[in-house]
């Protein structure tokens, strides 16, 4: 049987547009992997009565409602006290909560737990408890009427941290059917020349399914089996996965991969290579995509955010008549700003992005979205130029910073810079 589900953010912060509702977006992500339809999302402030009348409404037309935040120990924590009295549920002291707590706080806090705290040791009767091992909150579950409850703390990596220890295993043991899917991860095709590719492919497919998510210049085609077991779901899906990664060939940069610069690490740590960046109009973002990865110093040596074109002159080397004929924007520029990183650092690799963000073209007139990108390796120096269109100064900086770890991912797959449709 399907489930459906409503997902219950409590929190007038969220109300006043002070923080982001991004534990729904988290929820309703993990929710699909599994299979559970989310078909509402509702935000509450910390208001009882209004709280009770979204519970109301939640219950009579999801099976599944999952609240989160409103667990703590202040006055306007009430979610819990709220949904026991809606599903007529009496809160019970549970003793080995209460001595987690007190551990938790002479542990972490280094003092005795305050007396307010008690309330999170009371739960539901009969509920399955969520134990919370990164904060006090901890989150339980009961079914009552036909409806399943979960309560989740608002902290986003306390509700991350339960989602996958106990709410995906909770929601899993509601069906006897698996859902398991894989991601097939692209670069290099907008959205609407993908879906038109693979209109006719998703079309015939129900079980596996096929589906696209688009982000910014990226695509990602996630097919997803259901089954009696997780064999026979792979099973159902490796031709699958196969089928469509042939299909697309080299746009495909990994499957269940979580990004470009991760594919980039993996590839340059396999290949025993070091990398470096030069960079302009995107500001030092690849970068910053590069150092946010865990252990990439093993890699990455570093780079230079050559903005000015006395930097690029000075710091990267690039000669003056080259800046001077091509200007700072331009194929040669690209080359030579590559080629100074890969000195300057010496590192095996670097890649190197020049171009016009925007709003207005280069002093010279090159237009917004011009952009090139420039890859200097042991086997010669490579260059993509871009024409982005004009778009907004955010998303030409993130598509560029794509293309930049494109170039990077394909040079180190062998396989040839320039994009082929
Ligand atoms: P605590 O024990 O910290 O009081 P709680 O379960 O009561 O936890 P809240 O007090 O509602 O949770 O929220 C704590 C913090 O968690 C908020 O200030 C906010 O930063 C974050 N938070 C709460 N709800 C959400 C949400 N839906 N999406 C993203 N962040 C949230």
């Amino acid at each position: 049987m399907s489930h459906t589900a409503e997902i219950i953010a409590v929190g007038t912060e969220l109300l006043l547009g002070n923080i982001v509702n991004t534990n729904a977006q988290d929820i309703s992500q993990a929710l699909s992997a599994v299979g559970v339809n989310v078909f509402w999302h509702t935000v509450v402030g910390d208001n009882p009565q209004r709280l009770k009348e979204a519970l109301d409404v939640a219950r009579r037309r999801a099976d599944i409602i999952i609240t989160t935040g409103g667990l703590g120990p202040t006055y306007d924590d009430l979610t819990k006290q709220t949904i026991c009295e809606s599903f007529g549920k009496p809160l019970v002291l549970h003793q080995d909560i209460l001595d987690g707590l007190k551990v938790f706080f002479e542990k972490n806090v280094h003092m005795k737990m305050p007396s307010n705290n008690l309330q999170q040791a009371e739960l539901p009767e009969g509920c399955t408890v969520f134990d919370n091992p990164v904060g006090t909150a901890p989150g339980c579950a009961f079914e009552a009427d036909g409806v399943h409850v979960l309560m989740l703390p608002g902290p986003p990596f306390e509700m991350l941290t339960m989602l996958k220890g106990h709410v995906i295993p909770y929601l899993r043991g509601l069906s006897s059917e698996v859902i398991v899917s894989h991601d097939i991860m692209t670069f290099g095709l907008g959205e609407s020349p993908m879906e038109e590719l693979m209109r006719e492919k998703m079309s015939r497919m129900e079980n596996p399914s096929l589906a696209t998510y688009a982000k910014p210049s990226e695509v990602r085609l996630r097919a997803t089996a259901k089954a009696e077991s997780v064999e026979a779901a792979e099973a159902m899906l490796s031709p699958v996965v196969k089928d469509v990664t042939d299909f697309l060939g080299d746009y495909v940069y990994g499957v269940d991969v979580a990004s470009l610069e991760d594919v980039c690490f993996r590839l340059l740590k396999e290949k025993g290579l070091t990398f470096a960046t030069a960079e302009s109009c995107t500001g030092g973002r690849v970068a910053e995509r590069m150092t946010a990865l865990p252990g990439v110093s093993a890699v990455y040596r570093g780079g230079v955010v050559s903005y000015w074109t006395s930097v690029k002159a000075d710091v990267l080397g690039v000669p003056a008549d080259i800046l001077e004929a091509h200007g700072a924007v331009s194929e040669e520029t690209a080359r030579a700003m590559a080629e100074g990183a890969r000195r300057v650092t010496g590192a095996d690799i670097a890649v190197s992005v020049t171009g016009v963000a925007g709003p207005d073209p280069d002093e010279r007139g090159v237009a917004v979205g011009i952009v090139y990108i420039g890859l200097a390796t042991p086997d010669g120096t490579f260059c993509r130029p871009l024409d982005l269109g004009k778009r907004r100064r955010d998303r030409i900086q993130d598509l560029a910073s794509n293309h930049a770890l494109d170039v990077v991912r394909r040079y180190l797959s062998g396989l040839p810079i320039e994009l082929s449709r």
